[in-house]
C-alpha cells in the first residue's frame, strides 16, 4: 500500500496507463457523457454493499447505525455536482491505490480493445467497457473526492485533481463515513445541473441499484 502523509499537500502523478485513459477521455468526442453518472452512482452503491458486508462481522466501525443511501445535489451557482454515500469509504492510501490507477476497472480492457486501433474505434468503445470513475472527466473541469472509510482510527483526506498529470492528497475534516464526489462542471456540461435531466439518467441507467438515490432533496 502508499504510504503518504495527508498532512502535505502529496502532488502524486497518475500511473502511466491512467494517464493514456484520461487523454482519450478527455479529448474523445464521445456523445454519451451520460453514463458517467451510472459509474458514480455504481461506485457509491458498490461502497454501500462492501460497508453492509462488513457490518456482518465487525461492528467496531463509523457510523454504525446508518440508513443506505445515494444522494445527488447540484449547486447552479458555483456549477457543481455532488454524489455522496454512506458506504465504506477510502483513507488517503486507498484513494491513492483506487483513484491513481487502473488496476481494479474495466478501463484496462477498454484500454487493451483501443490499443494500435484506428482513430475513431476509442470513440466506439467508451460506453461499451464502462471507464469507471475517470468517465467523470468528461464532463468536469475538476474533480474532488472527499472521504472518511470506516475505520475509527483513520482521518478524512481530500483528492483533488483536473484529469491532467497529477492529482494532489490532503486533509479533509469529514466526520461522517462514506464518500463525496464533488464536480465543477466543464461549461459545455451545465445540462447535467438541471434535476429533470439528472433523473432521467438515472431511470435509464442506475434501475437495478438496490439502494434509495436522491436528486436535489426528492426522491428518485
Ligand atoms: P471499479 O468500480 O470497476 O473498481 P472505478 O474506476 O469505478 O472502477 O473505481 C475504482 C475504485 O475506486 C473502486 O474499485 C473503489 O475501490 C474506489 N471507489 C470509487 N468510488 C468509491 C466510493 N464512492 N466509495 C468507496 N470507494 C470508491
Ligand atoms: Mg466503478
Amino acid at each position: 500500500m502508499t504510504k503518504i502523509d495527508p498532512k502535505k499537500q502529496n502532488a502524486i502523478p497518475f500511473k502511466a496507463e491512467t494517464k493514456q485513459l484520461l487523454d482519450i477521455l478527455i479529448n474523445s468526442l464521445y456523445s454519451d457523457r451520460d453514463i458517467f453518472l451510472r459509474e458514480l452512482i455504481s461506485n457509491a452503491s458498490d461502497a454501500i454493499t462492501r460497508i453492509n458486508f462488513e457490518m456482518l462481522t465487525n461492528h467496531n466501525i463509523v457510523d454504525p447505525d446508518f440508513t443506505p443511501a445515494i444522494h445527488i445535489t447540484m449547486d447552479k451557482e458555483a456549477g457543481t455536482l455532488l454524489v455522496t454515500d454512506n458506504g465504506i469509504g477510502m483513507n488517503a492510501e486507498e484513494m491513492v491505490d483506487n483513484l491513481g490507477t487502473i488496476a481494479k476497472s474495466g478501463a484496462r480492457s477498454f484500454l487493451e480493445a483501443t490499443k494500435d486501433k484506428p482513430e475513431g474505434t476509442a470513440n466506439d468503445l467508451i460506453g461499451q467497457f464502462g471507464v469507471g470513475f475517470y468517465a467523470a472527466f468528461m464532463i468536469a473541469e475538476w474533480i474532488d473526492v472527499t472521504s472518511r472509510s470506516y475505520r475509527p482510527e483513520d482521518t478524512a483526506a481530500k483528492w483533488h485533481s483536473t484529469g491532467s498529470g497529477s492529482f494532489t492528497i490532503s486533509e479533509a475534516d469529514k466526520t461522517s463515513r462514506g464518500s463525496e464526489i464533488l464536480i465543477k462542471l466543464k461549461e459545455d456540461a451545465k445540462e447535467y445541473l438541471d434535476e429533470f435531466r439528472l433523473k432521467e439518467i438515472i431511470r435509464k441507467h442506475s434501475n437495478y441499484i438496490p439502494y434509495p438515490i436522491f436528486v436535489g432533496d426528492s426522491k428518485e
